[in-house]
């Protein structure tokens, strides 16, 4: 038994059944025992690989599209850049390397990373080293400053933040709690012996054509991070760029994995040692940030949006510098971001931005 399973046992028998975001919040980020809170998870040793780690062509792109926001904004004196759940720092460094391009950009930036992972912090540290800027760590979007605009960056993100499940049963909605099976002696799911209020956030059209025995997802951290990045690039001005796997809601299913080792695993099999994660409702996710004023771009697939930044142009050019077996690599790497058997159709780009501001690069239609 993990050492974060002997816990969550002990909180069950404290508290009764707990939710999933509860789950899902301790397996990933309890303080001592959450799987990012005690590792590395990332690359070929680790369990997953992300977009920035597959060719250094993601942050760069994503930093030209900064660089042309910041432009499009009036090229202000100071901007915030912030990148969510920033991993090992790849993205980030591969932005702020392709984004000198545009001149006055990098002297303007003041940045920031929210991340909760204090091995993670020291990784991004190192790959932030020479850096043109020091960067500023927060735990939550609350602490951010308020005196310019800000840009914000959220690769896979969203994705590893808690989820509510609910279940339609003949008797209605029950929301799926995580319990010790007594037959078993181990960690499973019950439902809830009543409705609660949870069931009040399930779209009232999606509720109704739901059949018995189907499972809607509720990501009340994720609406709420959403819901003050709306406010605040409302008020401060800016835009802000979330990347992830998911779909373009309502629907219902669930979509709650586990995966260890780049292999999927059961949920409950090693709490606090394989990453968790949900697919993220993008209507549900712009909805919440249109709640705080911003506005919100259609979604668009990973594919179409980094195609829109000119990729194939940069692999050529990479190519061109590095022919022969790297040159096959690059091109892989680029196949990989942007095919439909890649990430190129399951991952969407959602683009939020301040009211004031012109259609965003690769997102808005012109
Ligand atoms: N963007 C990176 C990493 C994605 S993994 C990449 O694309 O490679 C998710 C990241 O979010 C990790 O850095 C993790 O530590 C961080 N994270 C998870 N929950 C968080 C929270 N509630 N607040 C801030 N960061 C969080």
């Amino acid at each position: 038994m993990t050492p974060l399973e002997t816990y969550l046992r002990r909180r069950i028998a404290i508290e009764g059944p707990l939710t999933l975001a509860d789950f899902m919040g301790d397996a990933l980020g309890h303080p001592e025992l959450g799987y990012y809170i005690t590792r590395d998870p990332f690359g070929r040793a680790g369990d997953f690989t992300t977009a920035p780690e597959i060719s250094q062509m993601f942050g760069e792109l994503i930093g030209l599209w900064c660089a042309e926001v910041w432009a499009q904004m009036g090229s202000p004196g100071k901007v915030h850049l912030v990148e969510f759940g920033p991993g090992r720092g790849t993205l980030m460094a591969d932005l702020l390397r392709a984004a000198k391009r545009m001149p006055g950009f990098l002297d303007a930036v003041r940045l920031h990373l929210v991340e909760t992972s204090p091995i993670l912090r020291q990784t991004q540290a190192r790959a932030l080293e020479r850096a043109p800027m020091a960067p500023a760590w927060h735990s939550d979007i609350a602490t951010l400053p308020d005196d310019a605009p800000l840009l914000i960056v959220a690769n896979e993100f969203f994705d590893a933040l808690p989820i509510r499940q609910v279940q339609k049963t003949r008797e209605g909605w029950r929301e799926r709690l995580v319990a010790v099976d007594p037959s078993k002696d181990e960690l499973a799911l019950t439902i809830a012996p009543g409705p609660g209020p949870i069931a009040a956030l399930i779209d009232p059209a999606l509720a109704a054509r739901t059949k018995v025995g189907r499972v809607v997802e509720l990501a009340p951290l994720a609406w709420r991070i959403a819901g003050d990045m709306g406010a605040r690039l409302s008020t401060q001005g800016g835009a802000a760029l979330a990347i992830d796997y998911g779909y373009e809601g309502p629907a219902t299913g669930d979509t709650l994995q586990a995966v260890k080792a780049h292999k999927p695993c059961p949920i409950f099999e090693t709490p606090g040692e394989a990453d968790l994660t949900a697919h993220v409702d993008f209507t549900a996710l712009g909805r919440a940030a249109s709640s705080g004023g911003c506005r919100v771009s259609p979604v668009v697939t990973q594919g179409d949006f980094l195609r829109a930044l000119g990729i194939e142009v940069r692999t050529q050019s990479l190519v061109k510098a590095a022919p022969g077996a790297t040159g096959r690599q690059i091109a892989m790497a680029r196949d990989r971001l942007i095919g439909a058997d890649g990430m190129g159709t399951l991952f969407k780009v959602l683009g939020l931005a301040a009211n004031d501001l012109p259609p965003l690069p690769g997102l808005d239609p012109a």
